[in-house]
């Protein structure tokens, strides 16, 4: 995989030159240092994929000649919902590119009963540029989705062929939760939905309410995982070497 570039536009069949703008195009400029006459890619989260030579490297601004168009799917046949209490600042920055990495459909952000705020607008926009960054670097064509935030209760209602609640079971838990083993993570193909809950974990009412609604706890070992560990590792149990 060569150098690529993500198109906010989409190059029109008839139009074989297209100038590369804003943030891509300094990329181009000052990190990578394009010349004419290089091979680049591009791609705009649509699943397309456009061979280009630079024709033209100008301050801000470059001119590409389109040299022909492919579909390419690097998506994993499951598609994979994440429902992540966020962790702050950085740390979810870093999540959100490392679930685009292992192939994750969409990631959205709960507001729980013992987590911290969800990103406001502008930290969303901040973590969907994560995603164009991330595909990049790790060849998909199709940008990870992050949805606007919203509460437990309204993701639990969305429809999965198999939805699962991360639920560590600690010893003096009395609650008389169930959880079944990361064993049962293993659905190839279809939906799945998987809620991770924030530092302070879920409580057992919104166990309950994910379990009313036919959400399977899972226990994912005898060691509690940060945010973003439990969140990769299940992502990398279900998708990794699909
Ligand atoms: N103190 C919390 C743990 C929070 S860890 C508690 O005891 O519940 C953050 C989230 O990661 C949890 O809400 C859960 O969704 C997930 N998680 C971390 N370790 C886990 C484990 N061993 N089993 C299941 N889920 C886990």
């Amino acid at each position: 995989m060569g150098q690529r570039y993500f198109l906010e536009q989409s190059p029109s069949a008839d139009a074989p030159e297209i100038i590369l703008s804003g943030a891509e195009a300094q990329h181009l400029i000052k990190v990578m240092r394009g010349k004419p006459g290089t091979a680049v890619e591009l791609f705009d989260g649509s699943g397309v994929e456009w061979e280009a030579r630079i024709l033209d490297v100008r301050r801000n601004d470059v001119t590409l000649e389109v040299l022909g168009s492919e579909m390419v799917s690097r998506e994993p046949a499951l598609q994979l919902t994440l429902g992540i209490a966020l962790p702050k600042g950085d740390r979810q920055k870093w999540v959100i590119g490392k679930l685009v990495e292992l192939g994750v459909y969409q990631v959205v952000p709960l507001v729980t009963e013992n987590g911290v705020a969800q990103p406001v607008e502008k930290a969303m926009g901040r973590l969907r540029r994560q995603v164009v960054e991330a595909s990049k670097q790790c060849g998909r064509n199709h940008l990870m989705r992050i949805c606007e935030p919203c509460t437990l209760s309204v993701f639990l209602e969305q429809q999965f062929h198999q939805a699962w609640i991360a639920h560590p079971l600690s010893a003096e838990d009395v609650s008389g939760i169930q959880s079944t083993t990361v064993a049962a993570l293993n659905i190839e193909s279809g939906t799945a939905g998987i809620a991770i809950g924030p530092e302070g974990g879920f409580s057992v009412a919104e166990v309950s309410k994910a379990m009313t609604a036919g959400w399977e706890p899972i226990e994912l070992g005898s060691r509690i995982l940060r945010i973003e560990t439990a969140a990769m590792a299940v992502a990398a149990q279900l998708l990794l070497g699909r």
